[in-house]
């Protein structure tokens, strides 16, 4: 009951409260862009910055969690994103044979049971790669562990919103928890 009465305040708390109470470490939680679809992210973000590595969130970012392989769609993105030199790699929480299976059809290196926001998996395709935080970008529909995870690395953050969201009670509360960072988001963009 306690928990689910510090829950309703933290939602429903006005946005500067909640920057007075947590300050910087909120930022960790605002994506650096945020966008309907991958499709809709500008290249240029990337290019623009020197991107040159992708650590891309598969489940409800590029597919539903019922696709098990990669769209047309998906396809043409991952070509869209190779001609402009920027490699990628697939770093999902969901199991070994879910990532595997998708990410073999795309050619691309991938790292299943990632437990996002843990970045060990971040580092090591980064040290592979010899590339620095500021070279990479990562993206994903989840604040909680696509966003933490890209700024706990050092990486810009894209999120983008969910194809199809699970129907589960834990879901639709972690999507309530979101809305303020959204919010944030939408904010500090604001013209
Ligand atoms: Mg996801």
């Amino acid at each position: 009951m306690r928990n689910i009465f510090a829950l309703l305040i933290f939602v429903f708390m006005p946005r500067p409260a909640l920057i007075f109470i947590f300050g910087e470490s909120m930022a960790l939680l605002i994506p650096d862009l945020v966008c309907k679809t991958v499709y809709e992210i500008p290249i240029k973000y990337f290019t623009d910055k020197g991107i040159r590595l992708l650590l891309l969130d598969i489940d409800n970012t590029l597919v539903t969690y019922d696709d098990e392989y990669p769209t047309e769609e998906n396809k043409k993105w991952f070509k869209l994103v190779a001609d402009n030199g920027i490699d990628i790699v697939f770093i999902s929480n969901n199991k070994e044979d879910r990532v595997k299976k998708y990410a073999e059809k795309t050619g691309y290196c991938y790292y299943a049971g990632a437990s996002k926001p843990r970045i060990k998996y971040y580092r090591e395709a980064m040290r592979k790669r010899k590339l620095e935080p500021n070279q990479c970008a990562a993206v994903g529909d989840q604040i909680f562990t696509d966003v933490l995870a890209a700024h706990f690395a050092g990486c810009p953050a894209v999120f983008v919103y969910p194809i199809k969201d699970k129907q589960s009670v834990f879901f639709k509360l972690k999507r309530k928890l979101e809305i303020p960072f959204l919010a944030l988001y939408l904010h500090r963009n604001k013209k």
